[in-house]
């Protein structure tokens, strides 16, 4: 109709109906205290579909806060963030009256997060692990938990040792598992925050190929990372935060090659 065809030209890309089109994640001028302490700082940070976006920076300059926020563990003061369109977040001003329980809940099942401590069941084998998540979660019968379970461990290279239980893994065979089982509830998007930071630096190199690999299938994630390799030749996009915000963002070689921000030359150079 025309009044249709009116709508499709003055709409920005952004908010188009077609669901490929639109972003994975908009934060738009999001901001955050804790109590007298402002962590985030009017952030704005846009991760299309199948983007890996890595956020660099100092210790304390807000990346696991704004982590939590995207996956709803914190709320924030000011600000929108939205999931595939939906605004998913809420303020203080307006508790959850903009997102029923019911919803939140909905939208996080599309939101995967992967933790610095893998925070495995320790009682239970790997291939229980992933399987469990599953019937718990997302209420699948165990014999196709079991499965899923299965066909996921083998993914990050675990088929030998799915019977094993966590105590008999190495870290980064237990991150490997904590990994699987996110990726078995097929999530939208994964956040890592430091999913490397508590292992043995010989154990590094196997969690982020599992991480290349999940990049190269086109899953989109947001990767908080202090390992510039990865970022440098995975990454889409670089945001480098400082004191709450981000004070450089674009592609890798911007980042790490061309940016004239001196906090950012700083930083990389104590990576060298
Ligand atoms: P990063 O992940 O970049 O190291 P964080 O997001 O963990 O940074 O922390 C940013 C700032 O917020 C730090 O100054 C930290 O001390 C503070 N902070 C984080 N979580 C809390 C909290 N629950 N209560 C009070 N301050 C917090
Ligand atoms: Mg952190």
């Amino acid at each position: 109709s025309a009044a249709s065809d009116q709508n499709a030209a003055t709409v920005p890309a952004a908010k188009a109906t077609d669901p490929t089109a639109t972003p994975m994640i908009e934060i738009a001028n999001v901001s955050k205290s804790f109590g007298q302490t402002q962590v985030l700082r009017n952030v704005s940070l846009t991760v299309n579909r199948s983007e890996v976006v890595c956020l660099i920076g100092p210790s304390g300059s807000g990346k696991s806060t704004l982590l939590r926020c995207i996956n709803f563990l914190e709320t924030y003061d000011a600000g929108e963030i939205r999931i595939e369109g939906r605004l998913v977040g809420y303020t203080e001003e307006t508790p959850r009256r903009r997102v029923p329980n019911r919803q939140l809940r909905e939208l996080r099942r599309n939101v995967g997060m992967v933790f610095q401590h893998f925070n495995l069941w320790p009682h239970m084998t790997a291939l229980e692990n992933v399987a469990e998540a599953l019937v718990q979660v997302r209420g699948l019968p165990a014999a196709e938990a079991k499965s899923r379970a299965e066909a996921v461990l083998t993914r990050v290279g675990l088929a030998e040792r799915m019977h094993a239980y966590p105590n008999r893994l190495s870290g980064g065979q237990q991150q490997r598992v904590a990994i699987a089982r996110v990726v078995a509830m097929e999530p939208h998007v994964i956040l890592f925050d430091e999913p490397t930071s508590a292992l043995d630096p010989e154990l590094v190199g196997e969690v982020l190929q599992v991480m290349r690999d999940l990049a190269a299938d086109g899953m989109t994630m947001v990767v908080v990372t202090h390992e510039m390799g990865f970022a440098a030749h995975v990454a889409d996009r670089v945001a480098f935060l400082d004191g709450g915000r981000i004070v450089e963002y674009g592609t890798p070689t911007h980042v790490f090659h061309e940016s004239a921000e001196p906090r950012v030359r700083q930083f990389l150079q104590t990576y060298h």
